[in-house]
């Protein structure tokens, strides 16, 4: 994009990339505001105003001009199932952001009839029955009418999923099919199965049944992992930390994240975390990892972070609000011995915990080990969720050295969390400020997909308002953080996760040049219209990764999806309301062209009071006006 008034010229130093006319936000508190930065080899090289970067521009230089548009530091999404999601992403059809049921299942047919024989139409989370107008869940009668042939495959949060009757064929669930540990098969007279699985409260039927859905194989993964991560790049992600996954493989199923880093191909900066998958086998799975790989190992790219979230099957605290706490047997004994095995080795963790009772059990293990001199022993460890944990919890993880790390998992299963546990508990769930007031580290994330939305905007939202996506106001002011406060735990804390807090989170010179500019001010918009800001232009690394709007066409090239019937072709991820700005730039343009107009016209009112023109001269072509 040209700059008025520059004349490039070679000079030493050149910039690669220099964003120009901004409002940058830099997270650092020696220089919080800034107008505008320079990017060579990747990192920053200088923050200041106009002028201060001028001088970096030659030939060669891209120079982005923000349009006195908000910068922020690339986000990080502290807990994200990013390398599973980019496997499945083009094969899942997204109701993430559409806000009636009627047009949900409008795409549902509309994909249905694109799919091809022996495929399935998926929608595996990022949705919530209350963010539809109608407040409620499709019924299996409507899947059927929908798509009469194609099996389909609905997941509603960890609570439930909802199949056709092509879809039960294709599984082969009859009257005879037992229930699964912890899962129910609702069935009609007969004991047919009728459609709805829930999990009860294991998830597990859940995912063991979509489980058997065609999966992508080869290229096709490749090529789904970077447009999913183009997706979030559309959002302002410049980096996640995977928590590994259930069905989640390694070394399997991160090839295509470690092809993709060995080509330079990802646009987003991905930690990752091993998880054991058996159960009954995790000590020996862990004790293989350890001896092959070692945290920290890898680039800023991609890179180990630790084990977890799960350590050991029997100490996972499953998250359905909608069914009772589960009782978890003794687990101790092994988790015990696995803690133990990662410490004695250097090896960090993340742990999966969503309620107290699950995080006190954890700790006594902990403490048990820290008498022992052998815990943290110098590891970053953290819990995630969190949902339900107490003040005395908090000042034992305090007490040794332990991190958090937070989810919106409630702004899509608020409502039903306090319908079960009632408003008191809700307006604590998860305690933020309580985290903050004791000066622990505390990220921010999603734990998309299957749950929540990828949308890191729909969590920075609810951060700072309490309210579900339904509108339910859960968090009372005292247990909300500011939009600033907000910002650092979807940045810098994450970075803290990594131990990146010295190059990543800020926009300073010899950071990392990860930034986005947004379609909208974070910082002054409505407190509503948050979850529909999205970036126009996001670089990672000095490389442009995504471009709208004014900017389209700048970002680097991205293959076809593959195959073509995908959704995702059809109708990308997630579906913007189109009250922000960023995928409209003709409205953009007009509104613009309309400020522009009022302007001209005070200006005129102005001159006719000072009797420098008439009331009839006209700034437009009558044409205009009639
Ligand atoms: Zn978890």
């Amino acid at each position: 994009m040209p700059v008025g008034g520059l004349v490039p010229r070679a000079v030493e130093n050149a910039a690669d990339v220099v964003v120009r006319n901004a409002k940058i936000h830099t997270g650092d508190a020696r220089r919080p505001e800034a107008g505008a930065l320079a990017i060579r080899d990747g990192l920053i090289t200088a923050v200041g105003a106009d002028a201060d970067v001028a001088p970096l521009i030659g030939p060669a230089t891209t120079v982005v001009d923000a349009l006195g548009r908000r910068v922020v530091p690339g986000l990080n999404d502290a807990h994200l199932h990013v390398i599973r999601g980019g496997l499945n992403y083009v094969l899942e059809l997204r109701w993430d952001g559409v806000t009636s049921l009627r047009r949900a299942l409008a795409m549902l047919r509309e994909q249905a009839a694109r799919t091809p024989k022996g495929q399935w139409v998926r929608v595996v989370g990022g949705w919530s029955a209350e963010q539809f107008a109608e407040r409620r869940l499709p019924t299996p009668a409507e899947l059927n009418e929908a798509a009469p042939d194609t099996p389909v495959f609905v997941l509603h949060l960890y609570q439930s999923a909802i199949l056709n009757r092509a879809a039960l064929r294709a599984v082969g669930y009859t009257a005879d099919t037992p229930d699964p540990r912890g899962g129910r098969i609702v069935r009609g007279r007969g004991g047919e199965p009728n459609g709805m699985l829930l999990a009860a409260p294991s998830a597990l039927v859940l995912y063991s049944t979509l489980a058997k859905a065609p999966a992508l194989e080869g290229e096709d993964r490749r090529t789904s992992t970077r447009h999913f991560l183009r997706e979030l790049n559309r959002f302002g992600l410049t980096s996640a930390i995977d928590a590994a996954g259930g069905f989640q493989n390694f070394p399997e199923n991160y090839a295509a994240v470690t092809e993709l880093a060995r080509e330079g191909l990802l646009t987003l900066r991905i930690a990752y975390h091993l998880f054991p998958q058996t159960p009954g086998q995790e000590l020996a799975d862990l004790t293989r990892w350890i001896e092959t790989v070692r945290p920290g190992d890898g680039d800023e790219w991609l890179r180990l972070n630790g084990a977890g979230e799960n350590l050991t099957w029997a100490a996972a605290d499953f998250e359905n609000f909608a069914e009772p706490r589960p009782e978890l047997d003794s687990y101790e004994g092994e988790f015990e011995k696995a803690v133990r095995l990662l410490m004695e080795h250097g090896w960090g963790f993340r742990l999966h915990a969503t309620y107290d009772e699950t995080i006190r059990r954890d700790l006594a293990v902990f403490e048990k080990l820290a008498a022992e001199g052998l815990f943290p022993a110098g590891n970053r460890w953290l819990f995630d969720h969190a949902e339900t944990v107490s003040p005395d919890s908090l000042d034992r993880i305090a007490a040794l050295g332990g991190a958090l790390s937070v989810q919106n998992r409630l702004s899509f299963q608020g409502e039903v969390f306090a319908r079960r546990y009632g408003p008191g508990a809700a307006a604590e769930a998860p305690p933020i400020r309580a985290m903050l007031d004791r000066g622990l580290t505390v990220a921010a994330g999603t734990d998309a997909t299957r749950v929540s939305s990828y949308n890191p905007w729909v969590a920075l939202h609810w951060l700072v308002s309490g309210r579900t996506v339904g509108g339910t106001a859960l968090r009372p002011r005292q247990n909300r953080v500011d939009r600033r406060t907000a910002l650092a735990m979807y940045t810098t804390a994450g970075a803290a996760l990594t131990g990146e807090q010295d190059v990543k989170g800020v926009l300073r010179p010899g950071c990392y040049g990860d930034l986005a500019v947004l379609s909208d001010d974070y910082f002054t918009v409505p407190e509503q219209d948050i979850p529909d800001i999205e970036s126009v232009l996001t670089i990672v690394g000095g490389r442009i990764v995504h471009a709208a709007a004014d900017y389209e066409g700048m970002d680097e090239e991205l293959p076809a999806v593959s195959p073509d019937w995908s959704p995702v072709a059809r109708f990308g991820g997630y579906q913007a309301s189109g009250r922000g700005s960023a995928p409209a730039a003709g409205a953009r343009q007009a509104e613009l062209l309309g400020e522009v107009v009022a302007e001209s016209e005070l200006h005129r009112h102005w001159r006719v009071e000072r009797g420098l023109a008439t009331a009839h001269t006209q700034p437009f072509d009558p044409c205009f006006l009639l």
